[in-house]
């Protein structure tokens, strides 16, 4: 049954999010919701399939436009059928969308799936991370604790999922192969699937290891000092090589598997004072409109300090005053954007009797009506009404 939630609700992200964000949040989605994470939690599962439809017509940019003009129903209409999740094993899907979990090899949490994209090397699931950021750590660069959890060996049987002094037996459903032929699209052609009884491993356990329930892997909670560059830009990731998961089971008995990457993706927070324009910082700030007439000396807070700049005599309100050097650092060259500071003048909202007979003079002298002073003006219409 195709999923009635609107897909960008499932994955969480606008309508106008581009391909990256729609994929960083799919492979957010599909590594907490994974079965192997969540063993018996048949919700998990439900959330899983889910996700894996809202992504794959939200990647593709036809279904997407198909999507975005008639729903769920245009999808269904134009001949764009998306997979029936719903019926499809895990593993089946995670292979579809490999290149996501970064699986070179094509080795998942499944088994070993032979015959990956690159001969050779198993490799694990990369995994993502978020860190939060100040204006100033990307000024000056920071390092961070990063704490994450990750499927990682099981101590207890290194692996294997059996129970220590039993070792697992080939699946005979399979012959050990971790592959069976099914026919696809009423026996129109063949295809070749991760075995449904040992999900892909090839072998089976008769008694399962008591730490890890069979599956091999635990979750184990690891902390990592990451280092932060300065320049850095909001939803950039720092990718930790070897800090993913572990390749699957059979591809890190023999040593042969690499693990996956850790994405440490950067949230720079948003600043009270500036805002952001790629290495450039913009400020607003309120001036006197006696200092924007007259010209003035005005103190201007920096990042990482304050500086003096000269407000010209004559400064209009929205005019930008530049001061070179005092952005971010570009996150290549290191080479400092600029300050932009947008002026805005206040008007005085009270005056003092002296004030407001200043400024009524010099009202005089230009060629403009103001109001008349609002005593005297209530005062004249209060007169004229007989009040
Ligand atoms: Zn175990
Ligand atoms: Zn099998």
């Amino acid at each position: 049954m195709p999923a009635t939630r609107d897909y960008y609700e499932i994955l969480g992200v606008g309508k106008s999010a581009d391909a990256e964000e729609i994929k960083r949040a799919y492979r957010r989605l599909a590594m907490k919701h994974h079965p192997d994470r969540n063993p018996d939690d048949a919700e998990a599962e439900v959330k899983f399939k889910e996700a894996a439809e809202a992504y794959e017509v939200l990647s593709d940019p036809e279904k997407r436009k198909l999507y975005d003009q008639y729903g769920h129903d245009g999808l269904r209409g134009h001949g764009a059928a998306t997979h029936d999740f719903n019926r499809m094993n895990v593993d089946d899907i995670f292979s579809m969308f490999n290149d996501i979990f970064g699986g070179a090899g094509g080795v998942g949490f499944g088994g070993p799936r032979a015959g990956g994209a690159r001969r050779g090397v198993a490799r694990g699931y990369d995994l993502e991370t978020q860190v939060n950021v100040t204006l100033e750590d990307v000024l000056h660069g920071t390092t961070k604790d990063v704490e994450f959890t990750r499927m990682d060996v099981c101590e207890t049987c290194s692996g294997s999922g059996a129970k220590p002094g039993t070792t697992p037996e080939s699946c005979a459903s399979c012959g050990g192969q971790g592959k069976v032929q099914q026919a696809g699209l009423g026996g129109m052609f063949r295809m070749v699937t991760a075995c449904p009884a040992c999900r892909g491993r090839g072998t089976t356990i008769k008694e399962k290891c008591s730490s890890c329930h069979g599956r091999g892997r635990v979750g184990k909670k690891r902390s990592l000092k990451v280092k932060i560059p300065a320049g850095v830009h909001h939803g950039q990731a720092v990718r930790i090589k070897g800090e993913g998961e572990p390749p699957a089971v059979d591809a890190s008995a023999d040593g042969s598997g690499v693990r996956g990457d850790l994405h440490v993706v950067v949230a720079v927070e948003d600043h009270g004072l500036f805002e952001r324009d790629g290495d450039h910082l913009i400020l607003e700030m309120p001036i006197s409109f006696t200092q924007a007439a007259l010209g003035a000396e005005v103190e201007v807070p920096t990042l990482d300090g304050s500086r003096t700049i000269n407000v010209k005599k004559g400064t209009q309100f929205g005019e930008l005053l530049r001061i070179e050097g005092e952005g971010l650092p570009n996150l290549r060259s290191g080479r400092r954007g600029d300050l932009v500071v947008v002026v805005k003048i206040e008007t005085p909202k009270k005056l003092t009797s002296k004030q407001e007979e200043l400024l009524r003079e010099f009202a005089e002298t230009e060629d403009k009506d103001v109001q008349p002073e609002s005593h005297g003006f209530w005062k004249k219409i209060t007169d004229l009404l007989g009040g």
